[in-house]
């Protein structure tokens, strides 16, 4: 779930019982390699409020397969991911017919990074520097999805519907979990909730290209009341 948090820790091989530190009190260890960044701190937080629940009881740490009755096995994981849908090309999150065909071939890109972001354009003219935020350089993951600015929005929503979200590391993977999170939730089945990710991956590049091509730029609540969902 925090594929970047993962990657900076050392204790990629350890059980629970070795990520708490018994020097500190049982506290969490997570043994990051360096100093975290400031997108990097707000998915320690989701990660804590995940886990703050969580008891801590005495014995042997064992892992638990809990998809489907049967006993992990590698075909067992693949038939879950299947059924999750995360190996196919969220089409039906895509296609949807409520939403102009324009916005829809746009996001289409975007599951395919296929937008013309700064990292996409090669040349020594242009520092890729993301004007949204203006700390970060550019990139599809970036723009969309951890950019400071984008991420106001996107909690402006959340708010609303009472939600901790961790962010994927790509807009494919962001539509099934926000597809999934419908299915297991009846407050969120509501016709505004298929659209919201939409409009704002929209709002968010329409923002960019006027910052870029036209050298103005909205604030944050502007962008928000523009949404008009
Ligand atoms: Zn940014």
């Amino acid at each position: 779930m925090f594929p970047n948090l993962f990657s900076l820790s050392r204790f990629q091989d350890a059980n629970i019982q070795e990520m708490l530190d018994d020097n500190a009190g049982n506290k969490w260890n997570f043994g990051f390699c360096r100093n975290l960044r400031e997108v990097e701190i707000e998915d320690i937080i989701h990660l804590l409020k995940l886990i703050a629940t969580f008891n801590i009881v005495e014995g042997q740490d064992e892992r638990v397969w809990q998809n489907g009755i049967k006993q992990f096995s590698v075909a067992e994981c693949y038939k879950s991911l299947e059924e999750d849908g995360l190996l196919v090309f969220p089409y039906k999150s895509v296609w949807n017919p409520k939403i102009p065909q324009k916005v829809i071939l746009f996001v289409w890109c975007l599951c395919y990074n296929a937008a013309p972001t700064m990292d996409s354009v090669r040349n020594t003219y242009n520092v890729n520097g993301c004007l949204l935020c203006k700390k970060s350089a550019e990139s599809n993951q970036h723009l969309f999805l951890h950019c400071d600015t984008t991420r106001e929005i996107w909690f402006y929503f959340l708010s609303h519907y009472n939600l901790q979200w961790v962010f994927q590391g790509s807009v494919r993977d962001t539509l099934w979990e926000w597809r999934r999170k419908k299915g297991g939730n009846v407050s969120l089945k509501t016709k505004i909730w298929d659209i919201i990710p939409f409009a704002i991956w929209w709002v968010v590049c329409l923002e960019r290209n006027t910052r870029t091509f036209n050298g103005r730029s909205n604030s944050v609540d502007n962008l928000k009341d523009g949404l008009n969902l």
